[in-house]
């Protein structure tokens, strides 16, 4: 029998409630905040990530699906969203117009990551982005949209962590601080945070080995090195949040793993499933639109792990698929007949509906409408057939009565729909 690759994950009826739950939901609110829908391709040219993701990132170094595709040359299976929005919004002159734009986006990811649990090759995002404000307001607002969305699912145990990165213009002297400390600290560092501390310095910071992490305890904090206007915007974002009620808390060492982040970064750690602790993750990137030929506009967003919050949402409410309006029970021939061609209009006409061509006995046609949670049956035989009439019994109430055939799927679209 042919399995499934390990990394990757059918998401099958039982647990796809959640799923569609989640993204209702993710719809309703970022449309409520202004964000329209965009889909993009899921392989885009290689040079896209290893551009604006950075070449000194796991994903870029190590984790891309990347194969050859003839005269177009290398391509990658999107390992993140923000790349192809941004590919998006230059390639499409969006600015043109206006170059406010709100951008959310839903589909699957890919990174060759060391399966474990919470961590898959295929998992799935939902991306949203802001073009063209700076304003520290926004940063703030869509954190506090996040914040709204895990609410709205009663996600609990999530807490959004926040920094500043700062700019151009204030991160070299931090850089060159925390150089400082790696120098003295090379003994302890692993051979990616030895390379790194070379190339980007600020990545040895978001490093998972442990012994990296305690020689970057008593690192210097970037919020000591911000520029008065990095400063003055990070107050804002804090000042915003607290004001709005969003509980967050200040960790000077959160980086994240991309290299165009500017400004706020932020990420949305849960309590409730171990050592992949982090559901969300995003920030300010007002340097990216340009890095990748596009004019000078600044921009910010964010990616949840749906797979993760799925998992977090199930934990804290059952939510079940809801079963056929009506299951019609036909016995014999000529019901059958009826039956497929009441359920056709019924569901042509919006009324979720079930039946079974089988030839079942009474008690087996309930036992299935009982299974599928169907909330009421239409029982017909050959003889209500010659009364033109059926019995439409209420599953939950148990009650029953007798239907007349004549006009049958207006009544009961009317009733059911
Ligand atoms: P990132 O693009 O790395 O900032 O990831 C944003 C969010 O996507 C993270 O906070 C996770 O919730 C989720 N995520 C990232 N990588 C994986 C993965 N391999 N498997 C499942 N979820 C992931």
């Amino acid at each position: 029998m042919i399995q499934l690759i390990k990394g990757f994950k059918d998401v099958l009826p039982g647990e796809i409630e959640v799923w569609q739950t989640i993204e209702r939901a993710a719809k309703e609110t970022f449309e409520n905040f202004g964000f329209q829908e965009i889909r993009l391709p899921i392989v885009e040219k290689s040079e896209l990530f290893s551009r604006s993701i950075g070449d000194t990132t796991d994903i870029v170094e190590k984790e891309m699906y990347t194969f050859e595709d003839g005269k177009r040359g290398h391509v990658t299976l999107r390992p993140e969203a923000t790349a192809s929005v941004v590919r998006s919004y230059i390639q499409h002159k969006m600015y043109a117009k206006d170059p406010i734009r709100k951008f959310y986006t839903i589909g699957p990811m890919f990174r060759r990551e060391r399966p474990q649990k919470g961590r898959y090759r295929q998992f799935y995002q939902i991306d949203a982005e802001v073009f063209g404000i700076d304003s520290p307001y926004l940063d703030a607002q869509i954190i506090f949209m996040l914040a709204t969305l895990l609410e709205t699912l009663k996600a609990r145990d999530v807490k959004a962590h926040i920094n500043s990165l700062g700019c151009p213009c204030c991160r070299p002297s931090f850089q060159k601080a925390l150089k400082e400390l790696l120098d003295a600290k090379k003994e302890h560092l692993c051979e990616n945070c030895l390379r790194r501390s070379e190339k980007n310095p600020l990545r040895v910071l978001d490093c998972k080995v442990p012994a990296c992490r305690e020689a970057v305890q008593g690192a210097p904090s970037i919020l000591d090195h911000l520029c008065d206007d990095c400063s003055d915007h990070f107050e804002t974002v804090k000042r915003v949040l607290t004001e709005n009620g969003v509980e967050y808390a200040v960790d000077k060492h959160l980086v994240r793993g991309l290299d165009y982040y500017t400004r706020t970064a932020f990420e949305v750690l849960t309590t409730s499933l171990g050592a992949q602790n982090a559901v969300a993750g995003g920030g300010r990137y007002d340097g990216l639109v340009k890095a990748l030929g596009g004019p000078e506009v600044p921009a910010i967003g964010f990616a949840i792990g749906f797979d993760r919050l799925a998992e977090i949402v199930a934990m804290q409410q059952s939510i079940e698929a809801k079963g056929p309006a009506l299951y019609i029970a036909p016995l014999g021939e000529r019901a059958i007949e009826a039956a497929a061609h009441w359920m056709m209009q019924l569901a042509a006409k919006g009324v979720s509906c079930e039946t079974d061509f089988g030839g079942r006995s009474l008690k087996s046609h309930m036992k299935r409408a009982d299974k599928l949670n169907a909330t009421h049956v239409l029982m017909l035989g050959d003889d209500e057939l010659d009364k033109g009439m059926a019995t439409l019994r209420n599953m939950a109430t148990k009650e029953q009565g007798d239907l007349p055939l004549d006009g049958l799927v207006e009544t009961l679209a009317e009733r059911f729909k």
